[in-house]
Parts: structure tokens; C-alpha cells; sequence
């Protein structure tokens, strides 16, 4: 079904790069024009910061099905920027997957992050499956896996996945998706380098031929308050204590926070925790752009890039 026109992730996390560590951005579809220019203001500026790849997500439920394809397409043939597309089983049988794996063969695209998605409607709420779908991920790695010579990626969570009853069983799991042929995971959001630390560790300890692979951590510098606790919150998870109080500081007493301070504050915290992780041997660095260069970029400059940052 496919032609490999792409170079691997992992080739591209292997090549030249110009900073201590490789780097990668996520893009989310834009929903209008506006969004769409936007996005395309931060590709030009990114491209010029050459990251090893670029990502662009899958929306809930489904909904971006033809939009995700379309723009990761256009990312592949109008730029010099390596595209994955992230792509999800929510709302779908295996026969519309197999048509959306098609539809990126088609763009050029042989780069996939195979995920499962959240239930739609409430992401913390209960899954359950296509009837005629795929129930985990790793099932979704397979038949991606089937339909020719793809580059896959699976997600991994520092935290732990919110409807893991624990740790072990969730390290399981992604080592059962990277046995399934995953090369690479990229991980949610995370606060804590430790939590990363131990994740890496509990993989390398269940199986250290998978744990060779890498384990990318998913960064974001926080550019409001308000926004960041939402993510967090529909991710499961929570801002640890003692960064809240930083950002809060920083927000200030008033209804509308000093978004200046917090942002401020975000890139202090994403520098920070960027050079942890280099110094602890992270393969790259993965930052969530939410189609901005800006804070992105001053996070690479504070890493040491020579990038020019708009
Ligand atoms: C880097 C990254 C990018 C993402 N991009 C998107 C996106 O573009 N669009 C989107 O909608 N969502 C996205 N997500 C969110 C993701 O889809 C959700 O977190 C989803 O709930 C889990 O997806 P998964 O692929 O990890 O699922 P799975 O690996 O299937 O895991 C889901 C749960 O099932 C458990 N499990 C897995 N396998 C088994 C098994 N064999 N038996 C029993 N339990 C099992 C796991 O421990 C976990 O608790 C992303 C997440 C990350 C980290």
C-alpha cells in the first residue's frame, strides 16, 4: 500500500543536529484560516531551527481524520521538515483505518504515531472500543505494521496512563507495543525529570532490548496558567505542587493573570527541566508548540542553539 519516501524518525534523531540534542515539534490541525496561518507562520520559523522531525496530532474522536493527513502531507512536499502523523483507533474500524493509513501512504507518509485515543467526549471516561475496531494501541502498531514499510511510534507516560491500575502494568504495555514493532515512543507532557528517570529504567529493566530504543520526552513551556491546569487536568494528571506555586506566584492575586510572568516562568521551567534531561542522556527533546515558535524557540536559545527566535 505504501512507498517509503521518508527517512525514519530514527535516522533523522541519528543525523547532524545543531544543538547539545536533536528536537521535534508538535502541530495540532487548525479548525479556520486563521489558525491555518498561524500554523504556517510557526512551520516557516521552525524550519529555519531545523528539527529532526515535526508531528502533528490526530483529533479527538476522529475529527481531524482528512485535516491531519492533508497538512502532513503538505508539511512533507512544501517543506524540508521530516512529518509524522499522529493517527488514533477512536470512532473507527480497522477497514477506516486501513483507509486512513492509505490516505497518508498517499500524502508521502510513511511516519505514524500509532495511538488510541481517548473515549470521545469525556477523555477520562470509559473506553471502549470500535466494534469492529482495535482495542489498544499496540493492536493499531500491528496493522500499521501490515500495510507496508511504515516508521512507527507508540505514546509512553512518565506518570503512568490514568486507567493503569499501576506503573508495572503500564510499562508492560509499552513494552509490549514496542515488541509489536514500535520503534521510538514519545511521552506525554510531564513536570517531573524524575518520573521520566524511572519510566526509562522500568523499560530497560523489563526488557532491555526495547529500552534501547528511545524513550522521547514530550515538553511544554507553559505560556498561561489557566491553560496549562486544563491540559493537565484532562490528561489525568496534575501540576505538581511545587510548580503550581511558582506559577501562581508569578500570575499574581487578580482575575486575569500576568500571562508576561507566567510565561516568563514556563520557559524558565522547560529550560530547566531541558538541561536535566540532557545531562541524564535523553535521546531529543519533543515540544508541544501549540502552533508558537516563539516560546520554543527562546528554550532552544536558552539550550545553547544558535536560532533566531522571532
Ligand atoms: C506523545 C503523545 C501524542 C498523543 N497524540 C494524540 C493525538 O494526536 N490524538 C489523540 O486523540 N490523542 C493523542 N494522545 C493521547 C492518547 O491517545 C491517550 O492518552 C490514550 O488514552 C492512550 O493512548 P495509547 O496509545 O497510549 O493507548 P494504549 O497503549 O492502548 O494504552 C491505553 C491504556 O490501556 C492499557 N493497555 C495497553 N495495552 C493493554 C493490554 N494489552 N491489556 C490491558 N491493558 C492495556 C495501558 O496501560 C493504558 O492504561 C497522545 C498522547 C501522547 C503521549
Amino acid at each position: 500500500m505504501s512507498q517509503t519516501v521518508q527517512t525514519s524518525v530514527i535516522e533523522s534523531l541519528k543525523a547532524p543536529h545543531h544543538g547539545p540534542v536533536p528536537f521535534s515539534v508538535e502541530f495540532f490541525p487548525p479548525r479556520d484560516d486563521a489558525g491555518e496561518e498561524r500554523l504556517w507562520r510557526a512551520v516557516r520559523i521552525f524550519e529555519r531551527m531545523h528539527p529532526a522531525f515535526v508531528s502533528m496530532t490526530y483529533g479527538a474522536g476522529g475529527s481531524t481524520r482528512e485535516r491531519t493527513a492533508r497538512i502532513t502531507g503538505q508539511l512533507a512536499r512544501e517543506t524540508t521538515l521530516l512529518p509524522v502523523g499522529h493517527l488514533t483507533a477512536v470512532n473507527h474500524s480497522v477497514a477506516e483505518l486501513r483507509a486512513v493509513v492509505g490516505a497518508f501512504a498517499a500524502e508521502g507518509i510513511s511516519n505514524i504515531l500509532a495511538l488510541r485515543g481517548d473515549p470521545p467526549g469525556d477523555p477520562l471516561g470509559q473506553w471502549t472500543r470500535h466494534p469492529e475496531g482495535v482495542e489498544y494501541a499496540e493492536e493499531l502498531v500491528r496493522l500499521v505494521g501490515t500495510l507496508g514499510d511504515f516508521h512507527v511510534g507508540v505514546a509512553s507516560f512518565p506518570e503512568g496512563h490514568h486507567s493503569a491500575p499501576d506503573l508495572e502494568s503500564d510499562t508492560a504495555h509499552l513494552v509490549s507495543k514496542l515488541r509489536a514493532g514500535a520503534d521510538y515512543s514519545i511521552t506525554q507532557m510531564f513536570f517531573e525529570v524524575d518520573d521520566y528517570l524511572r519510566l526509562r529504567d522500568r523499560v530497560v529493566a523489563a526488557d532491555p532490548e526495547q529500552g534501547a530504543k528511545p524513550i522521547i520526552p514530550g515538553i511544554m513551556p507553559i505560556t498561561s496558567l489557566a491553560s496549562v491546569r486544563r491540559m493537565v487536568e484532562l490528561s489525568g494528571s496534575q501540576l505538581p505542587g511545587w510548580l503550581d506555586e511558582r506559577l501562581s506566584a508569578a500570575a499574581g492575586p487578580g482575575e486575569q493573570e500576568d500571562r508576561d510572568a507566567v510565561r516568563e516562568v514556563g520557559i524558565d521551567v522547560a529550560t530547566e527541566m531541558a538541561q536535566r534531561l540532557i545531562a541524564e542522556g535523553a535521546p531529543s527533546l519533543h515540544f508541544c508548540s501549540l502552533n508558537f515558535a516563539r516560546a520554543t524557540g527562546e528554550v532552544l536559545q536558552r539550550l545553547g542553539m544558535d536560532v533566531l527566535v522571532p
